[in-house]
């Protein structure tokens, strides 16, 4: 089929390279020229495990191209992904202009009906506001083209996106006639063949809210253990242990229930946020995701409490950060919880050494006065304290007796329990980990 993605970012990149993979013909466009040439010259905007490799095998069968030409791009494709970014307003509402100016390119550009599909994370009902732009623009160019409307909300997670794509664990779509659905069997049929999963077809309308639904449930899912991991380190009971054996349970599962400094990244706190806002439009308070946004809120904050109770005044402390990304496996720093930590760390007189494998780059020139450290080990050598943010596989190699060494003060924040407690305590460390009882 031919296929057109439009934006090519996070979600777009990886739709395009997955979909000519499936054996599509697939068109990635952009209105951002740079990255458009930058992946046409080769080069990856942002870093994906294998997602390079996926792109380069698809654009030598000539199955993938790029181009930020909306004529060349969008005219013959019988299906276009919406994959712009949706991102919040200061209301906490999502700003739509892209999708809407997404939509308008489609229908200015396509000379016969195309299938608009929503990637994008959008609030219940922007499926008929999408309808109301095509129509209008295709009106006003005196088209006659009828385009459709489809939901197909994306669940990839950035740091496994090109596995989650290529083996999902359910495709979603919604379409409100049976000519959208039929075109959306067609394009997912090939990657069916290649990995069943549950293929759930609904109405536009459900299909939009399964996708806020499941983001604002897992963030609750994450809130929910940050409250427990506050009693546990009031009671001296430890979270770790809680977590697994509530994980063992299938109706609760062990997945997001890791205690830390809580939730980041590009999705979760604009899409909690985006469903609260829309509820509160349609008539409901939802009181339970407000309450997991003041948790979320709490555990970020907690970390520069810790150090404060560890170290006194922060004003001139060296603090080593171990991590910037929201997660590992990803260079994105978007709404990282690392970043209100450095932020306050700052705003307290202290200097910030960081360190992250990754996603440096995404911070230069960001923060005041941050030292930026190429390696960990550095960033820690005289530190005052630690301070993990990002539970990064190669911090877990350091041992308690190195960091003893390194650091000049014997103060270890653990924000993502990286290390074993007892194992810190045992190298004479003073030490906060997420949910545990403190030392110190
Ligand atoms: P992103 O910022 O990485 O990419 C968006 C791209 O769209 C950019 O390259 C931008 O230049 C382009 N763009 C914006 N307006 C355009 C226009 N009018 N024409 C052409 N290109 C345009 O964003 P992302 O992380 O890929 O997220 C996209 C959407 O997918 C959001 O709604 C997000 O909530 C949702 N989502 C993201 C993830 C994730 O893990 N990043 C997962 C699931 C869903």
């Amino acid at each position: 089929m031919r296929v057109g993605v439009l934006g090519v970012g996070h979600v777009g990149l990886v739709t395009a390279a997955c979909m000519a993979d499936f054996g599509h013909d697939v068109i990635g466009y952009d209105d951002d020229g740079h990255k458009i040439a930058a992946l046409r010259a080769g080069d990856m905007p942002f870093y994906e495990p294998d997602l390079d490799r996926l792109v380069a095998d698809n654009v030598s069968t000539g199955r993938l191209r790029f181009s930020g030409d909306a004529v060349e791009a969008l005219s013959d494709r019988e299906v276009v992904f919406i994959c712009v970014g949706t991102p919040s307003r200061e209301d906490g509402s999502p700003n739509l202009a892209y999708v809407q100016a997404a939509a308008q390119a489609v229908a200015a550009h396509a000379r016969g009906p195309v299938v608009v599909a929503e990637k994008s994370t959008v609030p219940v009902r922007t499926g008929e506001r999408i309808r109301q732009a095509l129509a209008l623009e295709s009106q006003a160019r005196q088209g006659t083209a009828h385009h459709e409307v489809v939901s197909n909300p994306e669940f990839l997670r950035e740091g496994s996106a090109v596995e989650d794509t290529l083996r999902p664990d359910r495709i979603v779509v919604g379409a409100d006639s049976t000519n959208a659905h039929e075109v959306m069997r067609r394009v997912y049929t090939p990657q069916l063949e290649r990995h069943d999963c549950p293929y759930v077809e609904t109405d536009v309308k459900t299909a939009e809210l399964i996708k806020h639904a499941s983001n604002a449930f897992l963030a609750t899912k994450i809130s929910f253990i940050n409250a427990v991991a506050r009693v546990c380190e009031l009671t001296g009971a430890d979270v770790e242990t809680v977590a697994d054996a509530m994980g063992h349970d299938p109706r609760i599962g062990r997945a997001f229930l890791n205690a830390g400094i809580g939730y980041g990244g590009s999705c979760f706190p604009k899409d909690v946020e985006a469903f609260v806002h829309i509820a509160a439009e349609l008539g409901y308070d939802f009181g339970l995701l407000r309450e997991t946004q003041r948790i979320n809120r709490e555990a970020k904050v907690w970390p520069v409490h810790q150090l404060r109770r560890l170290l006194w005044n922060l004003q001139d402390k060296e603090i080593a950060v171990l991590g910037v990304a929201f997660k590992p496996g990803t260079d994105d720093i978007r709404d990282a919880p690392a970043l209100d930590v450095i932020d306050a760390l700052e705003a307290d007189g202290a200097s910030v050494r960081l360190h992250d494998p990754v996603a440096l780059d995404q911070v230069r020139g960001r923060f005041a006065r941050a030292e930026l450290y190429e390696d960990a080990r550095e960033a820690l050598r005289g530190a005052h304290a630690v301070v993990t943010c990002t539970e990064w596989d190669e911090y877990r190699k350091i041992e308690p007796e190195q960091l003893a060494e390194l650091l000049a003060y014997p103060v270890v924040v653990d924000g993502r329990n990286v290390w074993d407690p007892a194992a810190l305590e045992a190298a004479n460390l003073r030490v906060a980990s997420v949910g545990t009882p403190f030392s110190g």
